[in-house]
């Protein structure tokens, strides 16, 4: 056994292995039924591309959802991985981590933050945000029984806490009971959202925060509007509500700025990272800014989070953006996809509605009276060797690493042309 897997690694870049073949129905046999999978099984990644176990190849505009920042095996990534593995790779944060230490440093001189925590996603960075935002309402504003505010449509996770934190009772069906101290709104609603907090903090203040993302990705592909969130700005520099944003999924560069709010001409609160930070490697973050920041030791903890390996990772993913000027590259192949998807829009105006995106998260929607979903573009596109994810049964979501090439856009935009023709024409 060890020695068939050291073989295997050594032969890491040859499509064919000693391996016995991949069993689908044995993976079903063993593995929890928690995801519908798509039927082929990917082995293998360079850049923006991935090679299926039968050797076939496909451009891979999924990125692990929007996670492989630099694609796959990138040599900066390579050499960090094998050097920090041969160097020290986990200890127990009863010490301190140079490493830790130089990510964040990185992450609070490119953005408004002043402090971070490390933990291994984006759930769990979600739920260091709603406890420290609970502790900052109980300690700080007097508030006995916190309320978190979140959007409808939006997604925080799957943890319990997250996932009533997630305005999509589909995720919540048969977890009840779910966490109290949590009130939803429509995103992109201010009348909706001041009359929430008026009702929640008549009499005694209530609400503890209010946790967003910047562009709702799950629920969508549906941006933020800039007047909305300035105006929940103003709220929360009024009131001491606390702003959260979720940045899971839209930080790192994804939009083409560092930073999802960047966008919207605001500044959070507290904010978290994880799916793009590691580049594929677990690790997620808290940010937040001094005055909120209230933990103390004891409060708060992850025996994973923050440890060297993942930490040197996570900073070599945040060099890497610098030193290859990508947020550039973003919104360059961000606009070339746009334009390309717009000119389908055009094309299918029956069964698509819009393109709608920021930099390289961008969704094709599909019209609401259209007999067809997502799923099946999706499905169609992967038969023209291009992967892609439905973000709902309307939305088909597009989020390359961000360090696609212009030819590997094209190639995308002809898959996806060819994928709708024969959706459309079975
Ligand atoms: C993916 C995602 C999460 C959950 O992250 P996990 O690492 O899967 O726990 C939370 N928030 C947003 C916006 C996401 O896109």
């Amino acid at each position: 056994m060890l020695k068939s897997l050291v073989q295997n690694s050594l032969k890491s870049f040859s499509p064919s292995t000693s391996a016995p073949p991949f069993s689908p129905a044995q993976f079903d046999a063993d593995v929890m039924t928690t995801y519908g999978r798509f039927p082929i099984a990917l082995t293998r990644g360079r850049g923006s591309v991935v090679w299926d176990d039968q050797g076939r190849r496909y451009l891979d505009f999924v990125a692990g959802i929007a996670t492989c920042t630099l694609g796959h095996a990138h040599p900066a990534m390579v050499e960090a991985v094998t050097k920090q593995i041969q160097t020290l790779h986990h200890v127990s944060n009863l010490y301190y981590i140079p490493e830790q230490g130089a990510l964040a440093h990185w992450l609070v001189s490119h953005s408004c933050a002043d402090r971070a925590f490390f933990c291994n996603s984006g759930a769990e960075a979600n739920e260091g945000a709603i406890k420290l935002a609970r502790k900052y309402a109980h300690t700080q504003r007097g508030i006995a029984n916190p309320l978190i505010i979140t959007a409808k449509a939006s997604f925080h996770g799957r943890t319990l806490a997250t996932v009533t934190a997630t305005g999509q009772p589909k995720y919540q069906k048969n977890f009840d009971p779910l966490m109290p101290g949590f009130a939803y709104v429509p995103y992109n609603d201010t009348a909706a959202l001041e009359a929430l907090v008026a009702e929640l903090d008549a009499g005694t203040p209530q609400v503890a925060a209010i946790m967003l993302e910047a562009l709702q990705g799950e629920g969508g592909v549906c941006p933020g509007e800039a007047a909305y969130f300035q105006r929940i700005r103003q709220l929360c520099d009024e009131t001491g509500i606390l702003l959260i944003l979720d940045e899971v999924q839209v930080g790192m560069g994804r939009t083409g700025t560092l930073w999802g709010f960047e966008n919207l001409g605001i500044e959070p609160d507290i904010f978290t990272s994880a799916k793009g930070l590691g580049g594929g490697i677990p690790i997620g973050a808290l940010l937040c800014k001094a005055h909120c920041s209230v933990f103390e030791p004891g409060d708060h903890a992850s025996t994973f989070g923050g440890n060297p390996f993942a930490c040197k990772v996570g900073l070599t993913v945040c060099e890497t953006l610098e030193a290859e000027n990508l947020l550039g590259n973003v919104k360059r192949r961000g606009e070339q996809l746009r334009v390309g998807l717009q000119r389908l829009v055009q094309q299918y105006p029956t069964l698509l509605e819009q393109v709608r995106g920021w930099g390289l998260i961008n969704g094709l929607v599909l019209r609401p009276d259209s007999a067809i979903k997502s799923v099946d573009i999706v499905k169609a596109a992967m038969e023209q060797g291009l992967l892609l994810v439905p973000a709902g049964p309307q939305v088909v979501r597009f989020v390359p690493p961000l360090n696609v090439t212009a030819d590997e856009v094209q190639q995308a935009l002809m898959a996806v042309e060819k994928a709708i023709a024969i959706a459309t024409n079975p």
